[in-house]
């Protein structure tokens, strides 16, 4: 109750929520109060959590954010992490907002409203899982899933002074996560502390049937790794990561942060990831072109809105998805159609995908002498709604930072470190693990924070 009071009293400035679970959620917690002794030592016992509009859920309505979906008001299933966290016995508290099918930084390309940073509310909280970065901001939820693609988890993290993290591909099994691009989409959670998230992903990770890109790599205890020890790590700092364009406070925040591992018994050296400047490029050639074909299942017949007076079934698709869809989810299926049309896939698909393996390899050299590699979760801090949403590629250079990390797939957390000194808000810390090592990545987290 608490929680739905703490949302009613806040949620009219954040408009962090799509839908709520009030009536479900308050029986949940009613039945908890009765729990037997044993359930009471599941790992969630009664922690009420909210989940990102495109993570199904069953009889609660699933939209990702996009006028197509509006109507999908009774998902037939839950997402497997959903059902982990049931079994945990969290308590899911509603449907958090974000950018259209996860298109976006901003969260701006809602279609059903626009999410504000509670530090700030004429700040965007970042994206596309701004709503879960804002309502964990705001003190509605201890505990938010979001999804990161190419930074949707860490850089509205970074925005709203919150630990988010994105584990390594395979990691969380992506069952009942609407797809955007599969090859990179992971889900991860977003916290006020990174001992709340290491406790999270411990019970949202493993194998699973239902995916089959999901691995078969232990889970261990996150919470275990939690030592404070970071005597003799040895952190690599990309200098690409302090290039022209970095905001020079957010630049300072992290050196600092950099002294306070150091101090600690920590040390660090500059490196170079040579190919992380084509990683933007590559990434809206993969992403977009994966979200091309993901995208085809929404035709007005097998799920949320059909368009009506239409002649026929061609046109019945077509004014189904031009009205169900925004405009980032159309610029996106256009560009993906394109660099998957017959003449150019060599030529813009198949490059990406080689330059990728290069992005991926400059990390493997990387970790070879390295535990993490350590950076700004983003360039800048947040910046003011209305600012970027008309330039697409300003939008896109948000995630800089973040993208090279999906592409190669590896773990990567944002952790709060400092306020910016002009317009106070929030920095964010990247540390990058290598595969599966996401134990690493949360005692450095963890040791810092
Ligand atoms: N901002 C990036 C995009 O629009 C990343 C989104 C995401 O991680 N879902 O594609």
């Amino acid at each position: 109750q608490a929680v739905y009071d703490r949302i009613r009293e806040t949620d009219d400035d954040v408009q962090a929520f799509v839908t709520l679970n009030e009536e479900n959620a308050l029986q949940e917690a009613k039945a908890l109060d009765e729990a037997v002794e044993d359930e009471q030592h599941l790992p969630l016992f009664g922690m009420p959590i909210g989940i990102k509009d495109n993570i199904v859920t069953k009889g609660l309505r699933t939209t990702c954010s996009s006028q197509l979906l509006s109507n999908l008001d009774d998902p037939l299933y839950d997402a497997t992490v959903v059902q982990h966290l049931s079994d945990a016995k969290a308590i899911n508290v509603g449907k958090l907002n974000m950018d259209e099918f996860a298109m976006g930084s901003s969260t701006e390309n809602s279609s059903m409203q626009v999410t504000r940073n509670p530090w700030n509310t004429d700040y965007v909280p970042g994206g596309s899982s701004g709503g879960s970065a804002a309502a964990v901001a705001a003190g509605q939820v201890p505990f938010a899933l979001g999804s990161d693609t190419g930074g949707s988890v860490r850089q509205p993290a970074s925005y709203c002074g919150v630990v988010g993290m994105k584990p390594t591909y395979g990691r969380v099994s992506r069952f009942g996560l609407v797809a955007f691009a599969s090859s990179l989409d992971q889900i991860g959670p977003l916290t006020r502390t990174v001992e709340d998230n290491a406790r999270i992903l411990e019970v949202i990770a493993g194998q699973d049937k239902m995916d089959s890109t999901s691995a078969n790599v232990d889970v261990p205890s996150y919470s275990d790794a939690l030592t404070g020890d970071v005597n003799g790590l040895k952190i690599a700092v990309p200098k690409e990561y302090f290039a022209d364009g970095v905001d020079e406070n957010v630049k300072a925040s992290v050196r600092e942060a950099l002294n306070v591992l150091e101090q600690q018994g920590a040390t660090w050296e500059e490196v170079s990831l040579p190919h992380s400047q084509y990683a933007v490029a590559t990434y809206y050639m993969i992403a977009s072109s994966e979200a091309s074909a993901n995208l085809a299942r929404f035709d007005g017949v097998r799920y949320g809105n059909r368009a009506e007076n239409a002649e026929d079934m061609m046109d019945m698709f077509m004014k189904s998805r031009s009205e169900g869809f925004g405009d980032e989810v159309k610029r996106r299926i256009m560009l993906g159609t394109f660099a998957l049309s017959s003449g150019y896939y060599d030529a813009y698909y198949k490059k990406a995908q080689q330059v990728r393996t290069l992005i991926k390899q400059d990390f493997d050299q990387i970790f070879e002498n390295y535990d993490v590699v350590i950076g700004p979760t983003a360039p800048t801090t947040a910046f003011k709604i209305g600012d970027q949403i008309d330039d697409p590629l300003t939008m896109y250079a948000n995630d800089i930072m973040t993208i090279p990390v999906n592409l190669a797939g590896v773990p990567g957390i944002s952790v709060p470190c400092g306020f910016h000194p002009e317009n106070q808000m929030p920095v964010g810390l990247q540390i990058i693990g290598k595969h599966f090592d996401e134990s690493t990545v949360y005692r450095v987290a963890h040791a810092y924070e």
